[in-house]
């Protein structure tokens, strides 16, 4: 069998559609897409009003097992169910995803959404730069950064404090301040000089990451980006950045951006970002990618506008499918607690997604490391680690069940499963509770290899259903929880896979984020950033050269 072609490659062999003639056919009006390029288009939030009588398609979540480093697949699956339902089922159909962050761009996953034939195109725009949402961001933190700064500065020069009496900042969102900023700061009495110690400095600046990584990239990690992902209008953007906590003042109150005088201007940078991105998948179905906040340490979820205008385009028979990353305790349940509770939205069905290989992690598979031959455990059959690795997807089919929701468990298949292998996790995840099991070969054939879970989902979507939330908001402040936990573990420990038990969470800290509308307790000491290879899937790619 000849191996495939690497996802860049692949991606490369398809010619996309251009950007006006997909929006004419998902249903939008010339003066509702902004184009930016030929190949991408932002879409105008007067779309939503428009189609605001128009009843919503079937809303599909997407979620999957704990990630391990040997790949679910969970974005691959969401494009391909997407193209399944949308080029080979003929219903209309939309993706909703994550914008990849720089982290994941440059690390082990390499750098398109999806993979090998699910993808979306143009790989490297939709990757390395999208269009300038992220920037926006960086440069709203910049400013109230900037703003503290300046304020803090300027009260050091003042005789009569009373009127500035700001400032420890809080966050500084995307920088580490240079040792000279610091002995500044320090100069101006923001901490006892002699006790700042180099590690205090996270905490110092930057407390709504956790302070022990060091080396999540802050804009993307910031609440701006939270609050541009769970917005539902521009004005409900306005009033949260307005309400997001950037510094405390020396007698402990909470100074607020708009407290700082800069929550208008806020606004105004990101009023474009606030639109969904309009791509496609190679099959040419369409795509919204759309802000990126983190799943261990945000709410791990793509726009609630895109998920509101795909659902409003695709019409009542068809069928959106947006991703939620991260396992299905995390992503998933921060879907539906945090943003089905801010959009108002209850999805039809819950997309499970596993993969042999990572199931026999889950049940005690050595390690891999990067650069080394991948372990035999992976390669050739074995029903033992597998067997084991289903307890913890049925531990996350649990987990998905607690929706009330049907869920259909979509098994993204390798090149090495064994029909034996296969028949164990189908007979597994039935015996958990699972609607129905289906192995799945899209990142092979593309959407034509997706198109019996495109119908098992097409039924399930029809069973009747009552969505529940997973806890009610009384007593909590009234803001649900956004737990920051490692991506890697049931547990606060990356390195427990499977099934653990037996421990105690522990949290170091609450923090609330107003802007974003959560708390966020912090688990365990620390998020684990993606590993990076050695080279990423763009080295030694010049994708200039083509003629576009
Ligand atoms: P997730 O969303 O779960 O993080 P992705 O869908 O982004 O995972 O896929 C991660 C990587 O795994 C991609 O490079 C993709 O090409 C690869 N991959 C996905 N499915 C398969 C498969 N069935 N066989 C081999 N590689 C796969
Ligand atoms: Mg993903």
């Amino acid at each position: 069998q000849k191996p495939q072609p690497s996802d860049a490659a692949i991606a490369h062999s398809f010619t996309p559609k251009t950007i006006g003639r997909l929006a004419r056919e998902v249903g939008l009006f010339s003066e509702e897409v902004e184009p930016y390029g030929t190949t991408r288009a932002k879409v105008r939030l007067e779309a939503l009003n428009r189609l605001k009588t128009q009843p919503n398609g079937k809303y599909l979540v997407v979620t999957g097992i704990t990630p391990t480093p040997l790949g679910e697949g969970t974005t691959t699956t969401t494009l391909g169910l997407a193209q399944a339902l949308g080029a080979h089922l003929h219903v209309n159909s939309f993706a909703c995803v994550r914008q990849p962050s720089r982290g994941s761009n440059f690390g082990v996953k390499g750098g398109a959404v999806g993979g090998g034939y699910c993808q979306v195109i143009p790989m490297e725009e939709v990757s390395l730069h999208l269009t300038s949402d992220i920037q926006a961001v960086m440069a709203a933190n910049s400013l109230v950064v900037d703003t503290i700064n300046a304020r803090v500065l300027c009260e050091s020069t003042q005789s009569d404090k009373a009127l500035f009496d700001w400032l420890v900042p809080l966050r500084d969102g995307h920088r580490k301040f240079s040792l000279s900023q610091l002995n500044r700061l320090k100069r101006l009495g923001i901490e006892k000089p002699e006790t700042l110690k180099p590690e205090d400095i996270y905490r110092f600046i930057r407390l709504d990451i956790d302070p022990e990584t060091k080396t999540l990239s802050g804009y993307v990690a910031s609440e701006m980006m939270a609050v541009l992902a769970l917005s539902t209008s521009l004005g409900d953007m306005t009033r949260r950045l307005a309400r997001m906590v950037v510094a405390y003042s020396r007698k402990g109150k909470p100074v607020t951006t708009e407290d700082l005088g800069i929550s208008g201007v806020l606004a105004t940078l990101m009023r474009d970002a606030v639109k969904p991105s309009l791509m496609q998948t190679m099959e040419g179905t369409p795509v919204f990618v759309h802000t990126c906040p983190l799943s261990d340490i945000a709410q791990g979820n793509s726009s609630i506008l895109a998920d509101q205008i795909a659902l409003k385009l695709v019409g009542p028979e068809g069928f959106v499918v947006t991703e939620a990353e991260g396992g299905a305790e995390l992503g998933m349940e921060k879907f539906f607690d945090i943003k089905c509770r801010s959009s108002g939205l209850h999805p039809d069905v819950v997309v499970m997604v596993a993969s042999v290989p990572a199931l026999k992690m889950h049940g005690g598979g050595p390690a891999v490391t990067a650069g080394s031959a991948m372990p035999k455990e992976y390669s050739a059959e074995n029903l033992t680690l597998l067997e084991n690795g289903c307890n913890h997807l049925k531990r996350q089919l649990e987990n998905a069940r607690a929706f009330g929701l049907p869920v259909v468990v979509a098994i993204n298949t390798f090149s090495t499963d064994t029909d034996a292998e296969l028949g164990l996790v189908c007979e597994q995840a039935k015996l958990a509770g699972a609607l129905e099991v289906v192995p799945c070969s899209h990142w092979a054939e593309g959407g034509a290899g997706a198109v019996a879970l495109g119908q098992a989902v097409q039924r399930a979507a029809e069973t009747p259903h009552q969505m529940n939330f997973l806890y009610d908001l009384e007593g909590l402040g009234n803001l649900p929880i956004c737990m920051a936990k490692t991506h890697l573990s049931l547990s606060h420990d990356p390195e427990r896979k499977g099934v653990p038990t037996g421990f105690t969470l522990p949290i170091r800290d609450i923090h609330a984020n107003l802007g974003a509308g959560f708390l966020y307790p912090l688990v365990g000491t620390a998020s684990v950033p993606p590993q990076s290879p050695a080279f990423s899937c763009f080295h030694d790619n010049d994708f200039s050269t083509e003629s576009k």
